[in-house]
């Protein structure tokens, strides 16, 4: 028997509306799901592009699903070009899934701004908790001041900056986050990707110059030619792995494996079928005592984190 092929798009809202210093405001996320009928079982996967980050359209990679053939060989499942990398993860899923370990625990995602206070209030305690920054960057200065005072002593809170900050105010969100560690040690667990992914020295220079705030990688090394890249430079600090536009999935666990990569791994608002496999990335690259980037799931307000594949399949919500 041959192989069947079959895919269809869906449309999921978020809760609130998602804010970075490198998206607009994302209100609905699109993706595009797979299933795959081999000789002895259903197979599903996802692709979930994100272009600000680097990967294809949307548009893209609906075209390439439009061209795949219906009924593919194993080969044409593993011939998706680089330009491609969200549907490398799909069609990598596909052809060889990966299978699902226990869960690593996970950051909250709090919403920017002061919205961020409203949101710890009321979220379930938790260990971590993440914070994106670089959209008012000096109303945000002392936000943090408050953030620090309302969180519970022993949590931490990591940074993120989608790149959006100069090296100017960088270096002023360093100063302000080594004095928090200053006095009270690994309150500040990072920052993440204080400048622009080109901006390559600046990025190198301020890890040397704050050594008491570490700091992470991300839209850096989207892809795993960029994480490559960034590991030749003997990077000192984190990387995140957002394994959903990263490309193969086997051969990103590979280089991280064989490289014994800080790696903290990070979900992109996938819907569940998506979501899982990421989770089994996170399983296995991830530090048993670093709460991993997995907390996009409590953004939605539907209940398709119960559903199976099958069912969210037929789930007739989707586009
Ligand atoms: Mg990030």
């Amino acid at each position: 028997m041959s192989l069947r092929f079959a895919f269809r798009l869906y449309q999921r809202r978020l809760r609130q509306p998602l804010r970075t210093a490198r998206d607009a405001q994302i209100t609905v996320r699109s993706g595009i799901w797979l299933r795959l009928e081999t000789e002895t079982e259903l197979r599903w996967a996802e692709i979930a592009p994100w272009p600000s980050f680097g990967s294809e359209t949307f548009a893209e990679a609906i075209a390439f699903c439009e061209a795949f053939p219906a009924q593919p060989t194993w080969v044409d499942l593993a011939a998706v070009p680089a330009t491609l990398p969200a549907c490398q993860f799909g069609f990598g899923c596909l052809r060889k899934p990966i299978r699902t370990g226990l869960l690593p625990t996970s950051a909250v995602l709090l919403p920017a701004g002061a919205a961020a206070l409203r949101a710890i209030a009321s979220a379930a305690p938790a260990t971590t908790y993440k914070w994106k920054i670089g959209l008012d960057w000096e109303s945000e200065l002392e936000l943090l001041l408050q953030l620090d005072r309302q969180l519970p002593r022993s949590a931490k809170l990591r940074l993120d900056a989608n790149g959006g900050l100069t090296t100017a105010q960088a270096d002023r969100w360093l100063q302000a986050l080594t004095a928090i560690n200053e006095r009270q040690p690994g309150r500040i667990e990072w920052l993440e990707q204080p400048l622009d992914p080109n901006q390559v020295d600046g990025l190198l220079k301020l890890a040397q110059n704050w050594p008491q705030v570490p700091l992470a990688l991300d839209e850096s090394v989207s892809q795993l030619s960029s994480l490559q890249f960034w590991q030749t430079q003997s990077w000192p600090g984190l990387y995140i792995l957002k394994p959903a536009i990263a490309g193969w999935p086997q051969t990103v666990l590979q280089f991280c494996q064989e490289h014994q990569l800080p790696v903290v791994v990070s979900s992109m608002f996938e819907s569940p079928i998506g979501w899982r496999s990421v989770a089994a990335i996170a399983a296995q690259l991830g530090r048993a005592d670093q709460a991993q980037g997995l907390g996009t799931t409590a953004w939605f307000a539907d209940d398709w984190e119960s559903k199976t594949a099958a069912a969210l399949w037929q789930h007739p919500s989707n586009s």
